[in-house]
């Protein structure tokens, strides 16, 4: 398949993977599950990592999340700052950086031992105990984080971020350092296509309406200004990382996660976009 774009520089430890590396692996609510090429291979998930954390605030705050927080895709970049000025220190949604650093204090907030609990509860979800941070693109991320600086400190102007931003940001670069493979991450994913409960220990992870909502967001900024182009070629909610992976979930059917490290202008996995759009418009397998 046709590749194209550039691997994420901006993260020096990103930058040295090996472009060439393609993944996809499918899971299915009725436990089936493929994989093909760098499938089992553990890469930096970065900001699809955002919605773990979302969906691990959702549980804990509830819907009043969802007043620090807003639902509107924002037509901007992962990382703009423009619409925090006019929105007076509430990001439009939860999966901009402005709003993953949001959802980072709440959770800084309400957890005794953040680092340790948000790792705790994404082992807990599908019983994987491997999956971990790295501190490598962690401290990585961190030496050249002027532009999350600027976003905490300016929402923090606003009064809409409680604790330091040094604690807040380094717990944010801590999410974004995850490592997972596509197998991992399509099982992670499963409980977002099943009602928000596991598909094995059926223990839920969200309410059936709370699952429905996390959906809902990521069919609408999962890709920022380009979470249009990504439902009218692929017809999934899904979210992506500046890693190059992707996951996508068909509610009642499937999670499939894809990793192809080169990126397009909008900081999408070029190949993966490419592969999700073959794979739903073959398979008709999109909720459209
Ligand atoms: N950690 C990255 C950042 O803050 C996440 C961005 C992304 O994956 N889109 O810039």
């Amino acid at each position: 398949m046709e590749d194209q774009g550039e691997v994420a520089s901006y993260i020096p430890e990103l930058a040295k993977v090996d472009p060439a590396n393609f993944g996809v692996h499918i899971s299915t609510i009725d436990h089936r599950h493929f994989g093909s090429g760098n499938c089992y291979d553990k890469f930096s998930i970065q900001s699809i990592a955002k919605v773990l954390a979302l969906v691990m605030a959702y549980r804990i705050v509830g819907d009043e999340i969802w007043n620090r927080v807003g639902v509107e895709p924002s037509g901007t970049a992962f990382n703009s700052l423009v619409q925090l000025e006019t929105d007076r220190g509430i990001p439009r949604n939860p999966f901009l950086n402005a709003g993953a650093i949001v959802v980072s204090d709440i959770l800084l907030s309400k957890l005794k031992n953040p680092r340790e609990d948000f790792i705790a509860f994404v082992r807990s979800i599908t019983n994987n105990t491997s999956l971990d941070y790295s501190r490598r693109i962690a401290q990585s991320e961190k030496e050249v984080g002027y532009r999350n600086v600027a976003l905490c400190n300016f929402i923090k102007s606003f009064g809409q971020i409680n604790n330091e931003p040094v604690d807040v940001l380094d717990f944010y670069y801590d999410l974004c350092s995850l490592e997972m493979s596509c197998q991992e991450l399509s099982g992670l994913f499963l409980f977002l296509a099943n009602n928000g409960c596991d598909v094995k220990s059926k223990n839920p992870v969200l309410s059936e309406s709370q699952s429905k909502r996390i959906n809902a967001l990521m069919q609408t900024c999962g890709f920022y200004d380009e979470s249009g182009d990504f439902a009218f070629k692929v017809g999934l909610p899904g979210k992506s990382g500046v890693g190059g992976g992707i996951i996508a979930v068909h509610p009642d059917q499937y999670a499939i996660a894809v990793w192809s490290p080169r990126l397009n202008k909008k900081g999408n996995s070029y190949r993966g976009m490419k592969f999700l759009e073959e794979f739903t418009t073959r398979s008709e397998l999109s909720i459209f």
